[in-house]
């Protein structure tokens, strides 16, 4: 699968590009993809952990029921829970706003041999906030600037940066509210919030076109993903990460002992 056609690059317009790709194929068919390259993510986790030099983070940002949860869920389950550490950003706390808007992010990037999963993000900071007036245009772009020069950072100490975007159509925003709506079991998702949100949806759309264009570099390129299929989207990730890891390529490391000799006696 060619992913750098999701890659953002210096122009974006979300409208321009398909939420419901399916790379021509059908569910099962990538059903059964996304499960072999989950094995595949297994083993490469397992040296990344043994080696414990690089590390990874997947920053994913979305709107509302754009699939952020699903894709923690169901891209991660191949993988031993011990490595990875997923972090929730949820409205900063008071504590939080007497801050610089990175000092609640930086401690959840991951240490040498993890991965990390952002679950919203500093992006955040320059979305939402813009989007409800509470910073203008000239702090966006400081923000950008201190962004870049923070995941340039994490890179320059051996983390891979990823991101995504996970980008669904309007229509199928209204059918995962709705969803949540009808089925009492889905209620606890359900935050009239999102409905005011949901009305905002052009000005959001500006605000990431914004953020990402500005935010894509080489250490840490933006994609955007199709994400009204949720099977489709699961695929697409799995082999960003997979593609990642194997670029990565890291190794078992050597014993510090002289093994040759050694051997487990009877008791
Ligand atoms: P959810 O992801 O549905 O649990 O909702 C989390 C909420 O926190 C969303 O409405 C986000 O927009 C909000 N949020 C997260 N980070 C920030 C931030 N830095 N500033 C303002 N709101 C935020
Ligand atoms: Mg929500």
């Amino acid at each position: 699968m060619n992913l750098k056609r999701y890659r953002v690059g210096k122009k974006l317009k979300l409208k321009d590009i398909s939420t419901d790709d399916t790379d021509k194929l059908d569910r099962d068919e990538i059903e059964a993809e996304t499960a072999e390259i989950g094995e595949q993510l297994t083993s490469l986790q397992e040296r990344l952990y043994a080696e414990g030099k690089q590390s990874l983070l997947l920053i994913l940002q979305a709107r509302d029921a754009g699939g952020k949860d699903g894709t923690v869920k169901h891209v991660f389950e191949p993988i031993n829970p011990q490595g990875v550490v997923i972090t929730s950003f949820k409205v900063p706390t008071e504590t939080d706003l007497k801050h610089d808007f990175l000092w609640r992010v930086h401690p959840h990037a991951p240490a040498a041999g993890m991965m990390a999963v952002f679950n919203r993000s500093h992006y955040e900071d320059v979305l939402v906030t813009r989007v409800h007036g509470l910073i203008d245009d000239e702090t966006a772009k400081t923000r950008f600037k201190h962004i870049r020069h923070f995941e340039e950072l994490l890179a320059s100490r051996g983390t891979r940066v990823l991101k995504v975007y996970l980008h669904i159509s309007p229509e199928e925003q209204r059918q995962r509210l709705q969803d949540r709506l009808d089925d009492p079991s889905k209620h606890w998702k359900f935050n009239p919030g999102d409905l005011k949100e949901r009305a905002l949806w052009d000005d959001y759309t500006r605000a990431y076109q914004d953020a990402l264009t500005a935010t894509s570099t080489d250490e840490a390129p933006w994609y955007v993903v199709p994400a009204d299929h949720k099977w489709y989207r699961n695929r697409v990730i799995s082999e960003l990460l997979l593609e990642t890891l194997q670029d990565m390529n890291p190794q078992y490391p050597k014993s510090e002992y002289d093994l040759t000799n050694m051997a487990v006696g009877e008791l």
